[in-house]
């Protein structure tokens, strides 16, 4: 094993696993993208570094600046160790229900955490608009935008899907994952057509999410809700804009948490709820391609991450989850 130059080039290059149970399952190989080995341990980190780098190179941001956004909690994350290792400052605006270990990874990382109430995207209050207004009072600040800047779905064209190609050799079926920002379905779709047109994308969408009615009807509408954190989305973002989707499934909490279950009781993988709604998604594309193809979907953060709710019985209980 080589060496690493500095801990920024952790970011990316992660391993792709071969999921037994979903696999043996669907008569599919279905792979999994182990976002969770970057050092903030989600697939933000690779939008954070990007975002960062970008603002570098167009002279937004000088040294000692300041990254402010608003997000589930990962980006946040991921532009706070960013910040740290490029002597940036940060502030982080979050909605008050993300779980706690999202807030005590923040503050330990130093970053400066706003909460604040769970808003509709047309309130003011939204952590979007919170961030953006906090970015445009603070001197010397940028606002990453991670939403409708494409810096995002720039790292994952260049970053995830090149290294989803290479991995599979280029035998490659199907694509599927949830969209928070789109970032990584847009730009691992993206990637992938510009090396092969076959290629099926599938969005796999969470309930409450309007993207699913979007895709199959052309009409943002959102049906229920879910509990899983960093996906759901009731726009096209600009990240989102001619992502090349064939097909789109529309995912269940409860069949994301049954994945995430027996992910981590049969294979030994401790996920976040996301990445459980990836694998439902990748068995849902499984059963649409039929049996013998080869596809990949997104592991997106850990499930230390989510100890005192996902993984905490009474809280699931809460939340009609089990
Ligand atoms: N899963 C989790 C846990 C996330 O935090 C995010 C990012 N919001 C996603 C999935 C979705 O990624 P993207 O923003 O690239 O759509």
């Amino acid at each position: 094993m080589q060496t690493t130059p500095d801990t920024l080039a952790l970011i990316g290059n992660t391993p792709l696993v071969r999921l037994r149970g979903p696999s043996e399952a669907t008569g599919c190989d279905i792979f999994g993208k182990c976002e969770f080995t970057n050092p903030g341990a989600s697939v933000k980190d690779r939008a954070a570094l990007f975002i960062v780098e970008d603002a570098e190179q167009r002279g937004l941001l000088q040294p000692g600046g300041t990254i402010v956004e608003g997000t589930a909690g990962n980006t946040g994350i991921g532009l706070a160790l960013v910040a740290n290792a490029k002597g940036y400052k940060t502030i982080i605006v979050m909605p008050e229900t993300q779980s706690r270990e999202k807030m005590d990874t923040l503050r330990a990382l130093g970053a400066e955490l706003v909460l604040v109430p769970a808003a509709a995207f047309s309130s003011p209050c939204h952590f979007v608009h919170t961030s953006r207004r906090i970015a445009e009072e603070t001197p010397g600040a940028i606002w990453a935008n991670q939403f409708d800047n494409i810096a995002n779905r720039r790292a994952h064209i260049v970053g995830t899907a090149e290294e989803i190609w290479d991995q599979m050799e280029g035998r490659i079926d199907g694509f599927t994952c949830a969209a928070g920002t789109g970032g990584t379905i847009a730009g691992v779709g993206l990637g992938l057509k510009a090396k092969d047109e076959a290629v099926c994308i599938a969005l796999s969408d969470p309930h409450g999410a309007a993207l699913y009615n979007y895709y199959a009807h052309g009409e943002l509408k959102s049906e229920g809700s879910s509990v899983a954190e960093g996906i759901g989305q009731g726009r096209i973002t600009a990240n989102l804009e001619g992502a090349p989707i064939d097909t789109q499934f529309r995912i269940s909490d409860h069949d994301g948490y049954a994945w995430v279950r027996r992910l981590l009781d049969e294979e030994g993988l401790c996920l976040g709820l996301s990445s459980g709604i990836n694998v439902a998604g990748a068995v849902a594309l499984a059963k649409h391609l039929g049996p013998g193809k080869r596809i990949a979907t997104i592991l997106c953060d850990t499930g230390f991450r989510y100890l005192s709710t996902l993984y905490d019985a009474e809280w699931r209980q809460a939340k009609g989850l089990s």
